[in-house]
């Protein structure tokens, strides 16, 4: 089972697990994520997908042997949008999910996030670091939910036998990611197909470790099919500026784009770079795609979009 398998990830992740054979069941309210990202699976008869507010009610028919708690606003301007429902996912939807692991015996694993590390003062980030994160900044709202979504895991392990897991992902990108999700490299990509400026957050010197969304999933899965506890990180070590991220992709779309200068988020991380260190001991996990691959077959799936009427995400409130 895959909460929030609409999404980005979420999508990828089911996609693969039915390569793989599995049978697979999608919760998932549509929020930020679209059933389009599932229409190529839904002829699949080992695929389901239930439209489900994780916040509500979770009930699945039959037995479930794994659930991959996904569900969650990920993107800055998605849950900078949708505070009160990233708060409630992360706390009710996460608890709710994990009364279904109990009941079905199954295993859980949440996605975390490497917002959990706040605007690090430990570079690279272990997973033994505890962060350093402003509750009440407007990023709150997202490494919050997480750090207690976190806990509560921690919590249904120990005091209730539940077998679980936590994976911390670093920033990932490929194929799905939103036009106008606000991310930067998907942000980049449209500005530069449409020829228009890149804008790039202050002096574009802070740092982002991006990595293939192919080797993230394998990472989630190679985790979700062990038997560790986590947290794990997973995310690619390669680290560039964020001016070198856009200087890329101005070069792999072939733009005549310019770079402009804008303001930094509040509370924006200067660095971001993961210490896989454990994943590569327990998982035996490395990621496998170079960022110049990767960005290439990112930038050749925005220009098939660039023709058609991409969704553009949640209404704005
Ligand atoms: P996404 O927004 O594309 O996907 C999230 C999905 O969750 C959407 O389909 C949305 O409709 C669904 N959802 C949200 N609230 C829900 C609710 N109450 N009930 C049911 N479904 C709900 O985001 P993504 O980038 O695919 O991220 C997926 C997960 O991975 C998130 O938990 C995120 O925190 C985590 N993550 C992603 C990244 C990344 O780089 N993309 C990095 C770190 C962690």
């Amino acid at each position: 089972m895959v909460t929030g398998g609409a999404g980005f990830v979420g999508s990828h992740l089911c996609e693969r697990l039915l390569q793989d054979g599995y049978r697979v069941t999608c919760l998932d309210n549509f929020l930020t994520g679209t059933p389009d990202n599932l229409a190529h699976l839904l002829d699949d008869p080992a695929f389901s997908c239930l439209r489900t507010d994780l916040t509500e009610y979770v009930h699945v028919p039959g037995d479930v042997d794994v659930i991959l708690h996904f569900a969650s606003p990920a993107s800055p301007i998605d849950y900078l949008r949708l505070p009160i429902q990233t708060l409630k996912v992360g706390a009710i939807g996460t608890w709710h999910t994990l009364g279904l692991a109990k009941e079905k015996d199954a295993r859980f694993l949440l996605a975390s996030t490497s917002e959990v590390y706040g605007d690090p003062q430990v570079h690279p980030q272990p997973e033994s670091y505890w962060g350093h994160v402003n509750p009440v900044g407007p990023r709150g709202v997202y490494d919050e939910a997480k750090r207690y979504a976190e806990a509560l895991t921690t919590a249904y392990r120990s005091s209730e036998g539940v077998d679980t897991a936590i994976v911390r992902i670093f920033n990932t990108y490929g194929p799905r990611m939103r036009p106008d999700d606000g991310r930067a490299i998907p942000t980049f990509i449209r500005q530069a197909l449409a020829g228009e400026p890149l804008t790039v957050a202050g002096d574009g010197s802070q740092t982002r470790s991006v990595c293939y969304v192919d080797d993230t999933v394998t990472g989630i899965l190679g985790l979700a099919f062990s038997d560790h506890p986590g947290p794990v990180n997973i995310g690619n070590p390669d680290e560039r500026s964020v001016l070198r991220i856009a200087e890329d992709v101005i070069a792999a779309t072939g733009s005549r784009s310019t770079i402009e200068f804008v303001d930094r988020p509040v509370d924006d991380p200067g660095v971001r770079r993961p210490d896989t260190t454990l994943a590569e001991q327990v998982l035996s996990w490395k990621p496998q795609v170079d960022w110049q691959e990767g960005l290439s077959t990112t930038v050749d799936w925005f220009r098939t979009l660039a023709d058609s009427e991409p969704w553009q995400g949640p209404p704005r409130q």
